[in-house]
């Protein structure tokens, strides 16, 4: 089984290297975003606070997450429903990045994310996976980039969804979800001292897939 674990803060290009990577291998890739996103819309979806603890505890047990494959995509179901047309909002991002923030919603998801990882080679991107989720992990990478190039590499996805959105408040809720991921008490993103650091900011995709895969052979 061959376990590669990816950190970095949002719009480094994770999702999209992970892809690629994965294919490469033959293997799946899990996007661990995704899982808080869930939990993030239900909590926009039903009023929920995402910011009070205990509003959120109570529903927690109403939220089953199931994680389909289907030709290597990646199908995330919340209570039964496939929800990858409604998590990549802004709004969402937003619901997501407070209620990842406590400790019952990271708990819940830990088990999911080391559970697939037991039965399944995987590369998993995230936050936390090179530091809590696979801190044994064989290949851990942490990609970033400025904040500046990944506000342009969102407002580009943005767009091309149909938000409308400027710029500058891209730029503003990357910043503001960048200081909440790196400064919350749990699961925080860090860089993971066995990790290659990867700063993708003059790279195009194709190029950090194949730093990676070249570190990868190389071990
Ligand atoms: O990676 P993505 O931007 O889709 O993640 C959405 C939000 O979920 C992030 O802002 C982050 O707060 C949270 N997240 C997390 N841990 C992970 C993956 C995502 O806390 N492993």
């Amino acid at each position: 089984m061959i376990t590669i674990a990816i950190d970095g803060p949002s719009a480094a290009g994770k999702g999209v290297v992970s892809e690629k990577i994965s294919k490469l291998l033959n293997i799946h890739h899990l996007d661990t975003g995704a899982i808080y996103r869930a939990i993030g819309l239900y909590c926009y979806e039903n009023n929920v606070d995402a910011y009070d603890e205990n509003q959120v505890k109570k529903i927690l047990d109403k939220i089953e997450i199931k994680i389909e494959f289907i030709n290597g995509e990646q199908y995330t179901y919340l209570n039964g429903e496939c929800i990858n047309g409604k998590i990549r909002s802004s709004i969402v991002s937003d619901y997501a990045s407070r209620s990842s923030a406590l400790l019952c919603v990271r708990e819940k998801v830990k088990d999911l994310q080391q559970d697939f990882a037991k039965h399944h080679s995987v590369v998993m991107e995230g936050r936390d996976i090179t530091t809590e989720i696979l801190p044994n992990a064989k290949y851990k990478f942490y990609l970033t980039a400025s904040s500046e190039v990944r506000a342009l590499r969102r407002l580009k996805d943005l767009e091309a969804k149909g938000e409308k959105i400027t710029f500058d408040q891209v730029l503003k809720d990357i910043n503001e979800r960048d200081y909440r991921d790196s400064h919350r008490e749990f699961g925080r993103l860090q860089l993971a001292k066995d990790a290659v650091y990867i700063n993708t900011d003059e790279f195009s995709v194709d190029e950090v897939v194949s730093i990676i895969y070249s570190k990868i052979n190389e071990r």
